[in-house]
């Protein structure tokens, strides 16, 4: 999600006539586009900030600035040098983007600028993201912004204000457009794709499942997938339109948090845990192959150990592919923060991370090696991190296979056999290369 709001931030300054750098040292504006979501996120970015001070000294000019979910937070406060213990020079939220040609004339006249408003109406539908850190293969593009479930955890709401969604003829015309640049993969993005939704002037109603079959039907080349779906709204017709198109990835990341139904139900999120594993035997029975991924809170205001070990028990039952996983960090202002208590100790949560990253780390290797000696369709990306001698790509299935290089380029499709694994890593040859 920041990775593509900071491609929206490269478009509007460009347009501005300013450019894009890698080297630090070369820049007159750094901003730092930010994410509040867990403590640590935010206090990286402070230490950056921190980091970044003494550029100034050689370039008195330079400009600093805060966006994104971080300036929503904490608005002004991070203006307040004496507080802050350091300078800040502009804060822009998620919505004012627009606004940075305007706030840059202030910070370049010595002001300090800020523009926070939050709208329930920018999606940036007009705006041609500048691709300036990508590997001309894999793009994402946000088809909404916002969120209003208001899981009790969650600052999200807050930081970016009402659910919206994008018109989807500038999401069709941004993603053939990508195709016809050499790319072949799109990641649609949001933060509940499955409340995608948009009524066009000729009343015409547009849901998440007609968007991904229009944008799967650019080319049989063009790989698509998607993030996140809210377990609460994964329709059996979105689980029917990935199993109809071959280009639609094989693989949903479906945010679980907790196996517990009383934690469930205190974070808000809607669904119990007999109902999550009821849509993962939809899916697994429409789409037998489908790869599920998922993220995981350990810790949450009152989770005894007993709620704590069904978290345990439905990760095993649900076999899940791969997970994000996160010790629980209050966010002032959250509906978690207001009306429970943030209980658990840190030991505790820290353990409980520990148990499920160990069970993720089993159920993600036995995951791969019912994939040695299959067959994988493997988009290629570049050469592995690892050895120049290999390249890397991942499969529908959204895993990172790595096979030796035979002069390949990235955007071919290869043909891989698959002979062995790591719980991160396929490991094959290539039968045949496209
Ligand atoms: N919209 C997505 C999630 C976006 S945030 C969804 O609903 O699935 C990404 C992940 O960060 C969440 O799925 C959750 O696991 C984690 N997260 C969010 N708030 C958190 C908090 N306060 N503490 C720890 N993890 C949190
Ligand atoms: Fe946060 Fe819940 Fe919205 Fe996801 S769905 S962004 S977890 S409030």
């Amino acid at each position: 999600m920041n990775f593509s709001d900071s491609e929206i931030v490269a478009s509007v300054m460009t347009e501005d006539n300013y450019s894009t750098t890698t080297n630090q040292l070369e820049a007159d504006v750094i901003f730092l586009n930010t994410c509040s979501i867990r403590d640590n996120a935010e206090q990286r970015v402070l230490n950056r900030l921190k980091q970044l001070q003494p550029l100034r000294k050689k370039n008195p000019g330079l400009i600093i600035g805060v966006l994104g979910c971080m300036a929503e937070r904490m608005k002004s406060a991070l203006l307040e040098e004496a507080e802050l213990g350091m300078r800040v020079d502009m804060v822009v939220g998620p919505d004012s983007y627009r606004d940075l040609p305007q706030l840059m004339l202030d910070a370049e006249s010595g002001h300090k600028a800020i523009n926070i408003i939050l709208s329930s109406e920018e999606t940036y539908a007009d705006i041609t993201p500048v691709r300036f850190a990508s590997n001309g293969v894999s793009a994402f593009i946000s088809i909404m912004r916002g969120c209003e479930n208001f899981c009790s955890y969650c600052v999200v709401p807050f930081t970016r204000g009402k659910e919206r969604s994008r018109d989807p003829q500038t999401i069709y015309g941004e993603a053939l457009q990508l195709f016809e640049s050499g790319y072949r993969e799109i990641t649609l993005l949001g933060q509940n794709v499955n409340s995608y939704h948009w009524e066009a002037a000729d009343d015409s109603h547009t849901t998440f499942p007609k968007l991904l079959e229009k944008i799967a039907a650019i080319s049989p080349l063009l790989r698509v997938r998607f993030a996140t779906s809210h377990p609460k709204d994964l329709s059996d017709e979105l689980i029917s339109a990935i199993a109809q198109y071959p280009n639609i990835c094989k693989a949903i990341h479906l945010p679980i948090q907790s196996g517990s139904t009383s934690v469930l139900s205190r974070m808000n999120r809607k669904y119990t845990a007999d109902s999550y594993m009821n849509r993962v035997e939809a899916i697994r029975k429409a789409i037998p192959d489908c790869a599920i991924s998922t993220d995981i809170i350990t810790g949450f205001c009152g989770e005894t150990d007993q709620e704590f070990s069904e978290t345990l028990s439905v990760m095993e039952e649900a076999r899940f592919d791969f997970a994000f996983m996160f010790k629980y960090s209050e966010r002032e202002g959250t509906l978690a923060a207001k009306k429970l208590t943030d209980d658990i100790p840190d030991e505790v949560k820290a353990d409980r991370l520990q148990q499920v990253i160990r069970l993720q780390q089993k159920l993600s290797l036995a995951s791969n090696k019912r994939d040695v000696g299959s067959l994988a369709e493997v988009l290629i990306e570049g050469h592995s991190k690892r050895s120049k001698l290999h390249v890397s790509g991942r499969s529908s299935h959204n895993k990172v296979v790595v096979f030796p290089d035979n002069g390949y380029k990235p955007g071919q499709y290869a043909m891989v056999k698959i002979t062995s694994c790591t719980a991160a890593t396929l490991i094959g040859e290539a039968i045949e290369v496209k």
